[in-house]
């Protein structure tokens, strides 16, 4: 426990982010003072927001700060404590960002039982992807039996829970993803309906014909082409969750929204959301979520990477859909 190596916002990307907007950096280990703990990292969650909080704009939260670690989900041990309530050898859930060693003063972490389930599904399908796919599509895309539920982005850490929520629900579920392996992932083992390649040359036909009877929730998480391939086939009151937008994360000019007439004329329901806003739904998602984990109704797929020093590479990975599964870095060697 002599160093703390830590991955640092050391600039802030215009456009695209680059390897040159992190350094990583070795420094002593901090001490926890009263009341306080030191986490060490076993596992550190890579998620597209943190594109967000690289960049200076206003947004729902504060951006990472240049210079500083940026910042991250951590599955993390107890090291040593000076808090009653998180002794050495505990395992949390915390925020202990892109380093090896991290202090906390226990607010916002979560003890977690390692028999329980593997510790990554408290990043993943268990954790806020899983709950973001949980809250926005059951408070906000309120899928009925029969209706057709399409998701972008379906082999991820969201999508795939969406997807298999909506089978659950008694819906058509239908995918779009990058790539065949991707799809015949959707496909063949989380059980989706249908997935599309939004690579290929006639993507936009071949998802109309996946959805004959329309689409009644479409939960956004990309947005840019695919939204645009999606609008024409909204039916009537369909319902719009919008999660993320990730293929536009990097545009430094704002890009054509949505027909906005479609919206008045079918009444579309569209509504931003932000996982935490829905935080006292988080018992009722884990109870839900793990009983059909553990009734095999619920799959999940990882992308765990080694290395902290290899989270700056795989970062940039997951913006150009090179992650496959819910993307962690396994950081304590
Ligand atoms: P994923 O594990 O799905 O990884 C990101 C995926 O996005 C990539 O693998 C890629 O999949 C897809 N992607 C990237 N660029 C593009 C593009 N230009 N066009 C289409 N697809 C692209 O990430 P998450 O499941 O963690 O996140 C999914 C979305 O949900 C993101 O937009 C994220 O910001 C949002 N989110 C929102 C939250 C909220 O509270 N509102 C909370 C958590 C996530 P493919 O190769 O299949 O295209």
């Amino acid at each position: 426990m002599s160093v703390n190596r830590q991955i640092l916002l050391k600039s802030r990307p215009e456009g695209a982010p680059s390897l040159d907007n992190f350094e990583l950096v070795e420094r002593p280990p901090p001490e926890p003072g009263e009341g306080e703990l030191l986490m060490r990292t076993l596992y550190l969650s890579l998620d597209p927001y943190m594109r967000g909080r690289m960049s200076a704009a206003k947004s729902y939260a504060k951006p990472a700060e240049v210079g500083q670690p940026m910042v991250g989900g951590t599955v993390g041990e107890v090291v040593r404590s000076r808090h009653p309530q998180y002794p050495v050898g505990d395992v949390v859930l915390g925020f202990g960002g892109w380093q090896e060693y991290a202090i906390s003063n226990g607010a916002g972490l979560r003890k977690l039982d390692p028999k329980a389930a593997p510790l990554t599904t408290a990043l993943g399908v268990l954790g806020m992807p899983g709950m973001t796919a949980y809250v926005g599509l059951t408070e906000i895309g309120k899928p009925q039996p029969g209706e057709t539920v399409a998701v972008a982005a379906a082999s991820g850490a969201v999508g795939s829970v969406v997807g298999q929520i909506a089978k659950i629900k008694g819906c058509r579920a239908v995918g779009i993803a990058g790539g065949a392996a991707k799809c015949r992932f959707v496909t063949d083992e989380l059980g989706f309906d249908a997935c599309i390649d939004h690579r290929a040359a006639d993507f936009t036909q071949r998802l109309a014909a996946a959805c004959p009877n329309g689409i009644d929730v479409y939960f956004e998480n990309v947005g840019g082409a695919v939204q645009q391939a999606v609008w024409p086939l909204l039916n009537d009151f369909a319902r719009v969750p919008v999660c993320g937008l990730i293929a536009q994360y990097n545009l430094t000019s704002p890009m054509g929204g949505p027909d906005m007439f479609s919206v008045l004329r079918k009444r579309l329901l569209l509504r931003g959301f932000i996982v935490s806003d829905f935080a006292a739904k988080r018992d009722e998602f884990l109870r839900e979520a793990g009983e059909w984990l553990r009734a095999g109704r619920l799959k999940y797929r990882e992308d765990v990477v080694e290395g902290l020093e290899r989270a700056p590479a795989a970062f940039l990975g997951l913006l150009q859909g090179k992650n496959f599964g819910k993307l962690v870095v396994k950081v304590a060697r």
